[in-house]
């Protein structure tokens, strides 16, 4: 259930029906201004809304002023285990603290942050993780780790209305994807406020984009969760920007530049589609339009199989083809076909539609039937997975289909169809 309350950090609202936010955290020392600034200059770019910089010394509460000046996006501090530092961090112009009431010393400690908070307009996030839970959920945590989040959680949100602060959002993270997909909609349920999601310690860039795509996957294809960040072990935050990204592109909840499809490959292929992909990738990166880009490693299902695309191209051996909106644009050498569709896209922004030169739209057409034609009796990925999804449509999914060879009719009494 999505949250019904909204908070803002600095001038980004989380919550009650705002998009999806993108936050990510800086992986130097904060007391390094230059380097922490050059890294969140990296995050922004990549698309960060929020950036959170770790905080555990005094020398790092007394750069965050510089930080928080400079930082085109507001900046959270990242405060465990001393509250003078969340207190410096507010003073310092922090937009946000992250704090985990369990393990800052006690509720006086917590009182102090909060009227702090709640005098300058400063939000919180308020969260627990799997390995910090309070000893008295220890033997709940044994019995069930879900219910022992949950409650750990809904504890901490009891204590700050406690202190007459809500000004939060609330997070609960741990390294296990079921438990905190399962954890995160029991916490949606029970509490109104914003959640942030996150795997802990995910991983790496490869194992810890997946874990993530799965878990926040599930939880925002539910409407649950207001802010992500993807935690991968690598110093280049910005890829955890551009993995959150991804993720909610996938899911259709936020826009951001264009997307590439582009088909596995098999055995039909006839040109080296991985190199082609990647310059296509890297080149869309310069464009900010939210545009659908296809690549084809060969125009056997015919161009149709891509036509929600906004452009694409469909390649073989000597040559290829450029298309838009499932309509062939025109014919070209394989070795031009990433130029052209890059010609073709600009153009077609430049003069805000697509514009079909007749001619060549013809050869293009005809040269996409005559490998259709060549390859009728193909079963492609493609025609497999249509010719499945069709049967799907007519309700026979489930039927069983014997080979003529494994059980003939031939001789018997009874046809199959
Ligand atoms: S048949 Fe499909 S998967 Fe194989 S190369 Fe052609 S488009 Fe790609």
């Amino acid at each position: 259930m999505a949250s019904k309350r909204q908070i803002f950090v600095g001038s980004v609202p989380i919550g009650g029906g705002a998009p999806v936010v993108v936050q990510t955290m800086t992986k130097t020392e904060t007391a390094n201004v230059e380097a922490t600034m050059d890294q969140i200059d990296k995050v922004v770019e990549a698309g960060a809304e929020l950036v959170r910089v770790a905080v555990p010394r005094d020398q790092d509460a007394r750069a965050l002023s510089e930080i928080v000046d400079r930082s085109p996006i507001p900046v959270i501090a990242d405060i465990h285990f001393n509250h003078t530092l969340a207190l410096k961090a507010i003073e310092a112009g922090a937009a946000s603290i992250r704090l985990n009431p369990g393990n800052i010393g006690g509720r006086e400690k917590v009182a102090q942050v909060a009227d702090l908070a709640n005098q300058r307009g400063v939000p919180m996030r308020i969260g627990v993780n799997s390995g910090s839970l309070p000893k008295h959920l220890h033997d709940l945590e044994m019995e069930s780790p879900v219910e022992a989040l949950v409650e750990a959680a809904v504890e901490f949100v009891r204590l700050m209305e406690g202190l007459d602060f809500t000004n939060f959002k609330v997070s609960i993270k741990s390294t296990n994807v079921p438990d905190t997909i399962q954890a995160n909609r029991m916490l949606s349920e029970k509490i109104p406020y914003p959640l942030h999601l996150g795997i802990t310690e995910a991983g790496t860039r490869w194992s810890g984009s997946l874990k993530s795509a799965v878990g926040l996957g599930a939880l925002l294809a539910d409407g649950i969760g207001d802010t992500i960040r993807v935690s991968l072990s690598t110093f280049h935050a910005e890829d955890e920007v551009k993995v959150a990204w991804e993720i909610l592109k996938a899911l259709q909840l936020r826009e951001k530049g264009p997307v590439l499809i582009a088909c596995p490959t098999c055995g039909r292929l006839q040109f080296d589609m991985d190199t082609v992909v990647a310059e296509v990738e890297q080149r869309l990166e310069d464009y900010e339009e939210a545009i659908e880009v296809a690549v084809l490693g060969c125009a056997v299902n015919g161009i149709g199989e891509a036509k929600h695309a906004d452009f694409g191209i469909a390649g073989a051996k000597d040559e290829g083809v450029v298309f838009a909106g499932g309509r062939a644009l025109k014919k070209v050498p394989t070795e031009r076909l990433v130029d052209e569709l890059f010609h073709q896209i600009d153009l077609s922004l430049e003069r805000g539609s697509v514009e079909y030169d007749e001619t060549e739209a013809a050869e293009g057409e005809e040269w996409v039937r005559k490998i259709e034609t060549e390859n009728a009796d193909d079963l492609t990925p493609e025609k497999i997975a249509r010719m499945e999804r069709e049967a799907a449509e007519k309700g026979e999914s489930d039927r069983v289909l014997l080979d003529e060879s494994d059980s003939p009719t031939d001789g018997r009494r009874f046809t199959r169809t």
